[in-house]
């Protein structure tokens, strides 16, 4: 779950909880309402009924006309009244029987009508207080019902946010929580520490690019080590063969022949050496974004040509073809840094065909670029390596016993990007590799007319 709907949920969990309560709340308080409204009509019922009485007893014992046409008038005045207080059918009827009968009653005067009024108004008295005491009945059922109900929404409501809480400790606050201590133990030197991809969406993704950086850093690391351990190994082996050169020169003296030969050796040695520094400076540069390149008109066939005799010249058991167009295939380019790149590749393409085979250097025109392939029929590169090939120091399991310190198609690349290019590998149709360069196309008319 992400942590936008956590919070989403979170919320719309509390919303619906509170309007539950409240709404709960606002019914019992408007029951609680209508039943005092009905407990105090009942109390002014009681009170009004027993008045009746007590004026009906007083006009049956008084003589006099002027103090009963008095209490008649009240009498009639507190039946009206009465008759805003009703609140049961039962209240109802009770009232209207007494209406009739003391109308009845004024009307004759007889001591029948007398007592038959005095009941309907006891008859009327007992309703009121029986109805009265229901609405005491009810309103303290509903008090009890209220307090019931206030003490269970606070109790949901308590339950519902603890548990909203634990809900968010244990799925969001502590694997993040967890996750930022890896990160930090992973700045103070653990190198070996990653995160649990555990949590909420954006925690798991945090964690898994987290994992995939320390992962890269590691391995980064290792490779870092690894070069230095095998640049080491690689100059050990120049230098050591320079020493006993060298030592051999010491010895005493030596014919024209041999020291030639010796210096021819030194030579070759010390060329090796500079090669290898130099790939690794560039490498530096590239990785610094600073690899350096003037960019001038220059026809790629003369770059192509001089690296294919280069080449040819140090293999016997390679056929090197260059397959060159007859018009110049024009690029704005760093001669020398072509070359380079250039011949990292044919070298690449000799090294890696441990059995000979061909090798050709082609090179045409697309529109808008110019395209050079180099072909070989060598160990090939499966397609999962591929995507790797131009990272710095990556050496294939395929070329472990070929010497090589994996910064040549690292720095090839940096060179091919400087000049606004592409490079890709392909596999070659029957077998071996092809290496594939697109340049942007140069203008014609910058490179002038031949000479
Ligand atoms: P160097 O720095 O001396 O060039 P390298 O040749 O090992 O060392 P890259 O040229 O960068 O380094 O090549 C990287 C890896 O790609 C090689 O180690 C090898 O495994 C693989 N590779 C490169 N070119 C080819 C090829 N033509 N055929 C098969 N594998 C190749
Ligand atoms: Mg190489």
């Amino acid at each position: 779950m992400s942590l936008r709907t956590a919070v989403a949920v979170i919320t719309t969990a509390i919303v619906l909880v509170s309007l539950a309560d409240s709404l709960t709340l606002v019914y019992a308080t408007t029951r609680l309402q209508r039943t005092t409204q009905e407990l105090g009509a009942g109390v002014e019922s009681v009170r009004l009924s027993h008045d009746i009485g007590i004026d009906l007893l007083l006009h049956g014992r008084s003589q006099d006309a002027v103090v009963r046409h008095d209490l008649a008038d009240s009498l009639r005045r507190r039946l009206a009244d009465a008759d805003v207080f009703v609140s049961s059918p039962g209240e109802r009827r009770r009232l209207d029987a007494a209406v009739r009968h003391v109308e009845a009653y004024l009307a004759s005067g007889t001591s029948d009508d007398h007592a038959a009024a005095y009941s309907s108004v006891l008859a009327l008295i007992d309703t009121n207080v029986t109805d009265a005491r229901h609405a005491v009945e009810r309103a303290a059922r509903l008090d009890r019902t209220s307090n019931l109900l206030g003490f269970a929404a606070i109790v949901i409501l308590l339950v519902t946010v603890g548990a909203l809480l634990l809900w968010l400790q244990r799925h969001v606050v502590r694997p993040m929580t967890a996750l930022a201590d890896i990160m930090s133990s992973f700045g103070e030197g653990r190198r070996d520490a990653r995160a649990k991809v555990q949590g909420p969406t954006e925690v798991v993704a945090i964690a898994t690019q987290f994992n995939a950086m320390a992962d890269s850093l590691e391995s980064e690391r290792r490779s870092r080590i690894a070069l230095l351990g095998g640049v080491a190994h690689d100059l050990r082996g120049p230098l050591s063969a320079m020493n006993l050169s060298v030592a051999s020169m010491r010895i005493g003296a030596l014919s024209p022949e041999r020291s030639e030969a010796i210096a021819a050796r030194l030579d070759r040695l010390l060329g090796r050496v500079e090669r290898m520094v130099n790939d690794f400076l560039d490498a530096t540069r590239v990785e610094a974004g600073q690899l350096r390149v003037e960019l001038r008109p220059c026809d790629l066939r003369s770059v192509i040509a001089e690296v294919v005799d280069q080449v040819r010249a140090s293999t016997s058991a390679h056929q090197l073809r260059a397959e060159l167009p007859d018009v110049p295939l024009l690029v704005q380019g760093d001669a020398l840094r072509l070359e380079q790149a250039l011949s990292n590749l044919v070298g690449n393409a000799i090294k890696y065909s441990p059995n000979g085979g061909e090798v050709a250097v082609h090179a045409r025109h697309e529109p808008g670029a110019v395209v050079v392939e180099v072909r070989d029929q060598g160990i090939g590169i499966s397609d999962r390596d591929r995507a790797s090939l131009f990272e710095p120091f990556r050496r294939l399991e395929s070329a472990s016993a070929i010497p090589g310190t994996g910064l040549g198609l690292f720095v090839t690349r940096g060179i091919v990007e400087a000049h606004g290019g592409t490079i890709d590998v392909d596999g070659a149709p029957r077998g071996g590799t092809v290496v594939r360069l697109r340049l942007p196309a140069g203008d014609s008319r910058e490179l002038g007319p031949p000479a």
